[in-house]
């Protein structure tokens, strides 16, 4: 995969050289190149924003920079069939998770915009849509300074997910939201730590046993903290054991999907 990534602020993306995906880049499992917006401009002191039309406070980035930066890379692209994906980071934009960070995996050639002041003129995501796929992409509701930390975290998710980042592939089948519930709590040596104690099960050697406890402690963690994430959860296929463990946490499965109970205690109804 090859990722191109345009910033006014270049150096911001220099954690990309380390750990998983800095290894990866050296391995030659993804090409990573970083743009400096301001490379793109004629002027004299380098501009990227103006004034936006219509007034209000904060300043718009300015397209032209925009078209040159992403015309020179849209060009590198040299013969590739499908279009590269450009994505913008936005408050505004649709929500990224583990699904887009698979599916976006999947792809050959990404391409991020890192806007900065109130975002960037709406029209060079118009002008762009005839050389990209074009997706304006939030990081959760909440607003950051630049599209540079939410760049940061999407290049992780997705880097991760090509083949040969992460050293154990099954790491990636059992973590949370792989299979649309939260992970089951994790622990390590030694089995009793300030007097408290590992859970008896994960030292008694029986994987059956094991992994029952792990999927239902994943069903208690999600009803807990993500009780959202069971609307969508497939329930139609679940063993007797796991239904009853889900009955336990308020939640009937009708027509394979969980409903909570009416009746049953607790906030996360
Ligand atoms: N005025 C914009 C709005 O209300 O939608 C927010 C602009 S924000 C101060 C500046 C830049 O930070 C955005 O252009 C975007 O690149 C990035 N950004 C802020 N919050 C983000 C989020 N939740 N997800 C992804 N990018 C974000």
């Amino acid at each position: 995969m090859r990722i191109d990534v345009v910033s006014i602020f270049p150096e911001y993306l220099a954690p990309l050289e380390l750990s998983l995906i800095g290894k990866a880049r050296q391995d030659g499992l993804l090409e990573l190149n970083v743009h400096a917006l301001r490379d793109f401009t004629t002027d004299r002191h380098r501009t990227v924003d103006d004034t936006p039309y219509g007034g209000g406070a904060g300043m718009v980035m300015k397209p032209e920079p925009w078209a040159q930066a992403l015309a020179t890379v849209a060009a590198a692209a040299g013969e590739a069939t499908a279009k590269p994906v450009l994505i913008v980071p936005s408050p505004a934009g649709e929500r990224f998770t583990q699904a887009t960070a698979h599916e976006l995996a999947g792809e050959d050639r990404l391409v991020f915009a890192c806007g900065r002041y109130e975002g960037i003129d709406e029209r060079v995501m118009e002008w762009a849509a005839e050389h990209f796929t074009v997706r304006p992409m939030s990081l959760g509701d909440y607003v950051l300074n630049g599209g540079e930390v939410a760049v940061l975290a999407m290049v992780e998710a997705i880097g991760r997910l090509l083949p040969g980042v992460v050293g154990n592939p099954e790491s990636l089948v059992e973590e949370s939201h792989s299979d649309g519930l939260l992970e089951y709590p994790v622990y390590t040596k030694p089995s009793s730590w300030r007097d408290r104690d590992v859970p008896a099960v994960l030292l008694s050697g029986n994987h059956g046993k094991i992994a029952q406890w792990r999927r239902h402690e994943q069903y208690r963690r999600t009803a807990e903290r993500r009780p959202d994430l069971l609307e969508e959860f497939d329930a139609g296929k679940l063993p007797r054991a796991d239904r009853t463990a889900f009955a336990d946490l308020g939640y009937d499965v009708v027509d394979g999907h969980l409903k909570r109970r009416a009746d049953a205690g607790g906030d996360s109804a």
